[in-house]
Formats: C-alpha cells, structure tokens, sequence
C-alpha cells in the first residue's frame, strides 16, 4: 500500500493558522496596530471600508522594513522580535510568534509599501494566496502602509460568517480602545467609511482616558499606584457612585498588554465591597507589570487570558492597594472636616498584607429598631461598647478621627446628656441635628452641611449589625406565647428551608410543619411579634429578588434583606438624641458613606458652594 501522509502546501497551513489568528476584521486592526507599535511609530491611522470587510489599511510612521524583511515578514514563523527559545521569556513587544501577516496574506489580498528612514526607496509588495504577486521599488513615506482588501476571499465560508458591518465596527472598536489604552504616547485615528470614529493624540495614560471615554470620566477616577517586588500596579479605579450596572469600561494590562482576569476582577470588586452594591461594577483601567518570567507567554493570539505565577498575592496587593487609594481619594475628602490637605486616614505603606477594616461595635442585646427619645441611655449599649477597634498604632480607626475632626473644630459639644460617660459626649459628634423633610438629618460641620439619608443611614447600621451576627453570634429572638404557622408557596418554602438556620442566627425561630408550613417560635428583639411576621415576609421578597451567585454573598444578602426590612421609615420623627445615635451608629460602620447596595447615605454641601451663592 501506498504512503498516505503528505505535508500540506503552505497556502493551507497558513489559511489554517489564519483560522485561529485572524477570525474576523477586528483581529486584522489588532494584529497591525500592534505591527506598528512594535515598529516603534509615533502616529498609527486605521482607515477602514464596510467595517474592514473591504478594506483594512494601516499607516504608521515606524520604522518601516527593507526589501527582503518585507518579504520574509508573510513567511510562517517569520519575525524580528525572538531569535532564541530564551527569548520567549522576556517579550517585551506585542507580537511574536510571526503568524499574523502569513495568516492574513493567506485569507485576503494584502499591499504593502514600507521605507525606512535612512533609504530612498521604499518597497512595495502585493501578496494574495500567501503568494508573492509582485515586488517593486517605490517613491513612499517613513513607515509602513499596509493595505488588506477582501478578507476572506478564499474562504467564502468565513465571510458568510461575518456579522453586520455595525457589529464587527463595534467588535474592531473593542479591540482598537484596548491596544489604544496601552499607548498612549502614540497618536491614533480611526476611521469607517470615511467617518472618523476616534482621533486620540498623543497624551499621558490619564488624558487617553479621558478622551476615549469622555470628559465627565475625568472627575470620576481615583489613581492607583502600588510598587513591591511581585507586581507594580499603575490606572485608575473609579469613585463608587460612579460604579455602573453594565461592563465596558474594565481594563486589565499587563505589560502592556490587554487581559482578561476574572480571579483580580473579583479583587477590584471586593475593593469596594460595602461601597457599591454587589450588581454594580467599578470602572477600572489598571497596569500591571510583572517580571515577564512569572507569566505564561505562550499566550494564544486571539486569547486575552493570562496566568500568573503569583495569582493570590497580587489579588491582595490589588485589593490592598484600590482600598488605599479609595480611602485616600474619595471617601475621605467628600466628608472631610478639614480639607487643608490633611487626610486623616492612615496609609497603608506596606502591600503585603490587606489594610485591616475597622470592626463593627456590636452588642446583641441591643435593640436596633428604635430611635427614640424614650430610649433609655441606662439600657442602651452604648455606655459599654463591647469592643472599641483602635488601629495598632494607637490611632483610632478611621471614621473616629472625623468625629474628633469635628470636635476639634469648634463644633458645640452638647454637655447636658444625663446618663451618659464622658467618653460618649466627645463621640456625640457635636450635637447639633436638624431633621428636614422627614428624611433628613442635617447637622453642620467646618467644610459644609452634611445631609444623612435617615432611612439610609440606619439600613447601613442595620445591615452591618445583621452581618455580624450572621457571621459570628446568635441572636436570641425573643419568644411568643402565641406562635402563629406561616404557610408559603412552594418556592418560598424551599428558600426558607435552606435560610432558615441563618434567619435563626437573625432571631427568627422557624420551626417547620407539615403542608409547607413554618411556625414562627420567635422573631428578633426589638420587634413587636407581629412586626416580626411582616419583616420576615418582606425580607424573603427582597432576597428572592435579588441575583445570589455564590454562597459568600448570600449572608450579605440576607442581612440587606433584613436591613431593608426593618429600617426605620421616612417621615418618622427623630429627635436630637435619636438623630445623634444614628449619626454616631453610622460613622461607627466600615462604610457609611453608601448603603450596601450601593446608594448614597451622606452627602456634603460644601462651603465653598454655598459661599458661590452670595
Ligand atoms: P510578529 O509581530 O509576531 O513578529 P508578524 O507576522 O505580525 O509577526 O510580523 C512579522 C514581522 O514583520 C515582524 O516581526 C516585524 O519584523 C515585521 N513587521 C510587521 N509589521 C511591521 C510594521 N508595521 N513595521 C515594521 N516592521 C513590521
Ligand atoms: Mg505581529
């Protein structure tokens, strides 16, 4: 019998290769850009017809190819950028595995003319079917100009799979705003159909932001700058109430290259865990670079995920790091007391471990469904803190230094508080509360009038205090003489089925029947039985509707849920001492600037703006 293996002519390998390399338009756009940003060019035009279906042309002013190199740059494996299996190791440049110009002379025609600066003459080429066509000197620029016409021609198959012109415009955009946001020094324009989508000159990292996403970005982000020994983090994150619903502004680099990582997207999110609600997503362009040793380079071209060496520990210098820069550029200054450029909040200068979150004060006797007058000062907790947190230091954690920012600040300290321990006048925050609208709490501080959302506010407490509990200590729920059966439709009951050891650890005491039935033993201190009953009902609704991926959310979530609840409505009357305990409740929270969904509790109206209105 005859032998049957054959090699395959190159046309085909190469249209097989192109199979992986160059799969629509976008790949193209990307694949040259990055030719030209390897090529050292300052200015890179993309001028594009019917969305790069017709034409793919790139201009640059690089450093441009001689005649032989323009030619072996369309063979297989030919590239300028390694030479040793060594090299594979230290890439510093965008491409290198020599494929990107033999896959795309393989499915499209491709012109190209090049010159460098010190000939005269440049080259021009045409290639089609991974065939040389012709080969002449030429009059041209410095640079490269490379022409791709009819992609996919020989492979009609592929170009039925093409997608409208709006949508590959939209996938060759994606592509062009990650390889733009890496070179920032290099000016770039982008043009379809002779509409110019983008003009971006040559800036800093910043204004490339700014001007791919829009002026009004600009205000919005907050620097990140970390440097240790594994990873160097340079970009931008966003303030929290700019995170948005929708994904489209996340960027990941690593050395300068776009990635994909969704284990250190998951460490951004945690950044702002508490600040945004866990539907929102922080807009974020972060640079990293690492020793390209410690990452896998033997990265697919059309793959943007990458491995790490040091996986875990650059989610904590990442987190590490974001939180800093959030604590420095935007939870402080909005209600600082002092903006003279002191920011009391103390800095983490080591990376290598995560910044300690102050703890919650919890006492679970303490019932937080009323802010009364009535509310006894003997009875409440507040004159035994169960655990003060102090910063190592010896400084006192974060939110505390505010207060005595307001102390300091001449604020009047309210000295007639019968009951009260001292320590708890200079904790009082001033004293001075006015509640406006039914909503409002509204006291003065040097910098401005702070407005606090009252039924906000007391979610944020309430929420935290739940998730404490849920997390570490039982409530006792208090008990009833008449314990009442709650029948639930079928969903339901298998949800309270599967919450119900946490909903004890709330103080619901739920014991199942038969029929889909629960009775309802106990609910938790402070609320009346029967209030108990609606808060329950309310908090399955609201937990039900909420999206719970994975398991660590839904503590948090339960705890929102039972925040929602039970926290105190608009329009309740609050007087001085109430508002005082809900104000120092908050600004005893980890995060009381935003609820745990992520709107705003405390906003500042600053001096500075009211003094514009006279
Ligand atoms: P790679 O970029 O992986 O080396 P390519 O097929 O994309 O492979 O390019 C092959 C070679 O052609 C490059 O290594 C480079 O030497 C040369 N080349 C490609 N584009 C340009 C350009 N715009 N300017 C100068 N040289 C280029
Ligand atoms: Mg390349």
């Amino acid at each position: 019998m005859k032998d049957i293996i054959q090699l395959l002519p190159d046309s085909v390998a190469n249209q097989i290769a192109a199979g992986e390399v160059v799969q629509r338009p976008a790949s193209v756009v990307k694949e040259l850009m990055e030719n030209s940003i390897d090529a050292g060019a300052t200015k890179i035009q993309i001028i594009l017809k019917d969305a790069g279906k017709s034409r793919v042309q790139v201009i640059d002013d690089g450093k441009g190819m001689s005649p032989r190199d323009a030619r072996m740059a369309f063979e297989r494996h030919a590239t300028s950028k390694i030479a040793t299996a060594h090299d594979l190791f230290h890439i510093r440049t965008m491409g290198f595995r020599g494929e990107a110009l033999a896959s795309i002379a393989s499915v499209a025609e491709v012109e190209v003319k090049t010159k460098r600066a010190g000939d005269e003459l440049g080259t021009y080429l045409f290639i089609a079917d991974s065939e040389l066509k012709r080969q002449e000197s030429t009059r041209c620029n410095n640079g490269t100009n490379l022409l791709v016409k009819n992609l996919f021609y020989t492979v009609p198959a592929r170009r039925k799979f093409l997608k409208s012109d709006a949508a590959e415009l939209r996938n060759i955009v994606t592509g062009f705003l990650r390889v733009a946001l890496t070179a920032p020094r290099i000016a770039f324009t982008l043009v379809n159909n002779g509409e110019e989508l983008y003009n971006l000159p040559a800036s800093g990292t910043r204004q490339r932001v700014v001007n791919v996403f829009g002026k009004q970005i600009d205000a919005r982000l907050v620097p990140v700058h970390c440097e240790t020994g594994i990873v160097s983090i340079e970009g931008f994150t966003c303030v929290p109430r700019h995170a948005k619903k929708s994904y489209g502004e996340q960027f990941f680099f690593v050395n300068n290259r776009f990635m994909k990582h969704a284990f250190f997207h998951k460490a951004v999110q945690e950044a702002y865990s508490g600040l945004i609600g866990h539907e929102m997503i922080p807009s974020y362009f972060l640079y990293l670079t690492v020793d390209p040793s410690t990452i896998d380079v033997n990265i697919h071209p059309t793959k943007t995920e990458i491995k790490f060496q040091d996986e875990t520990a650059i989610f904590q210098i990442l987190l590490a790091s974001i939180r800093e820069s959030l604590g420095k550029f935007n939870i402080t200054p909005t209600i600082d007391f002092d903006t003279e450029g002191k920011v009391d909040f103390p800095v983490q200068e080591e990376h290598d471990e995560p910044p300690k979150v102050p703890s919650v004060e919890y006492n679970p006797g303490y019932n937080p469904f009323h802010y009364r007058s009535s509310l006894s000062r003997a009875d409440s907790d507040f004159d035994s803190p169960v655990e003060r947190q102090v910063d190592p230091s010896g400084a006192p954690a974060r939110w505390e230094k505010l207060f005595q920012g307001l102390e300091e600040h001449g604020q009047e300290v309210q000295t007639e508080m019968p009951g009260m321990e001292e320590e708890q006048e200079t904790r009082d925050g001033g004293g001075t509360f006015v509640q406006w609208n039914g909503r409002y709490i509204v006291t003065p501080a040097r910098s401005g009038m702070i407005f606090i959302d009252q039924k906000r506010a007391h979610e944020r407490v309430l929420f935290e205090r739940y998730l404490e509990s849920l997390e570490h200590r039982q409530v006792q729920g208090q008990k009833s003489l008449f314990p009442e059966t709650i029948e639930f439709a079928a969903g339901d009951y298998l949800l309270v089925k599967e919450l119900q050891g946490d909903l004890a650890f709330l103080g619901f005491e739920l014991v199942e029947g038969k029929e889909k039935e629960f009775v309802l033993y106990a609910t938790p201190p402070g609320l009346s039985y029967a209030r108990g009953q609606v808060v329950l009902l309310d908090l399955i609704e609201h937990y039900k509707n909420t999206e719970h991926p994975v398991k660590e959310e839904m503590k948090r979530n339960l705890a929102l849920s039972m925040a929602k609840a039970a926290s105190l409505s608009y329009n309740t009357p609050l007087d001085k001492e109430a508002m005082g305990e809900l104000f120092r409740d908050l600004f005893a929270c980890k995060s009381p600037g935003y609820t745990a969904d992520g709107r705003t509790i405390v906003h500042v109206l600053q001096a500075d703006e009211v003094n514009r209105w006279f």
